[in-house]
């Protein structure tokens, strides 16, 4: 499922082929994804220019010329991918496959410099979804959610206030997107080894001094994501390009039983919240 990381390499992908396009025409190949497109969906969004592209937690929000917001949420194997002239073929941002039975939008653009783009959601699983909110409408998506992890808004005395007294997990806290936008499971246990905080503890029983050291971890690790599907972006047009996710090197995650790189202990797997999480027993606390 992509996380943060993986968006925001999407994000910066499509970013220079679809600022400033023009929306020419929009395709529905089924009337829903995971939930029914919105009333007079691809109506609204034609004529309409794209001004930004931007993410917000694990959203793609994509401003319009007047102020509307389209949302997309990828679910667990949604892709966009884009095809302008100037690409041998189409770009390989696209975990899903792009076999034609799963893309099931297609957006005909016009970029000022490019000329025509090809703007195509491929989803095969169908757990994405997109919407469409007016300039100034409510936003149930994203008007309750937390701080962006890698924004000045998070900081540890933010989140010092917002473990203060909570019984629940750690690693329970720090997934509740009402406290962090966008943190995924992966980073939380990723997060939790490099600071050497046990995932199980109370969140209201870190110290001031693991609050200091978490919050620049948690930055860390998802940066270093972000540069490794960054990296791969290179290769955007190219035959061989592979989305970044599918190279990350975790310490922990998915380790379950080979040896901790700190101290070679058995990596442990455990299930909190339905969910795994994979911590090395000796190092954290
Ligand atoms: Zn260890």
């Amino acid at each position: 499922m992509p996380e943060l990381p993986e968006v925001e390499t999407v994000r910066r992908g499509l970013a220079p082929y679809i600022e400033s396009a023009r929306i020419e025409r929009v395709e529905l190949r089924r009337p829903d994804l995971r939930f029914a497109f919105p009333e007079r969906f691809a109506e609204r969004l034609k004529g309409q220019a794209i001004t930004q592209l931007n993410r917000r937690a694990k959203y793609l929000v994509a401003t319009l010329s007047d102020g509307a917001s389209w949302l997309s949420h990828l679910g667990m194997t949604g892709a966009f991918l884009v095809d302008d002239a100037t690409l041998a073929e189409p770009s390989r941002i696209d975990p899903g496959g792009t076999s034609g039975k799963h893309v099931h939008v297609v957006a005909h653009l016009t970029h000022p410099e490019r000329g025509p783009v090809i703007l195509r959601y491929s989803d095969p699983r169908r757990f994405g979804f997109m919407d469409l909110f007016p300039a100034g409408a409510p936003n149930p998506y994203l008007d309750t959610l937390g701080p962006e992890p890698l924004g000045n808004a998070l900081d540890a005395p933010y989140l010092a206030e917002r473990l203060r007294g909570r019984k629940g997990p750690i690693k329970a806290v720090l997934l509740d997107q009402r406290v962090i936008a966008g943190l995924g499971n992966i980073y939380v246990c990723e997060a939790l080894f490099l600071t050497g905080i046990d995932p199980r503890r109370p969140a209201g029983s870190l110290t001031g001094d693991e609050i200091e050291r978490l919050v620049p971890t948690i930055r860390q690790v998802l940066t270093a994501a972000i540069a490794a599907g960054g990296s791969t972006l290179k290769d955007f047009s190219g035959a061989n390009g592979q989305p970044g996710y599918f190279q990350h090197n975790f310490a922990v995650y998915g380790h379950e039983g080979e040896p901790c790189p700190v101290c070679a202990t058995p990596i442990t797997r455990i299930v909190q919240s339905g969910r795994s999480t994979f911590l090395c027993p000796t190092c954290q606390h």
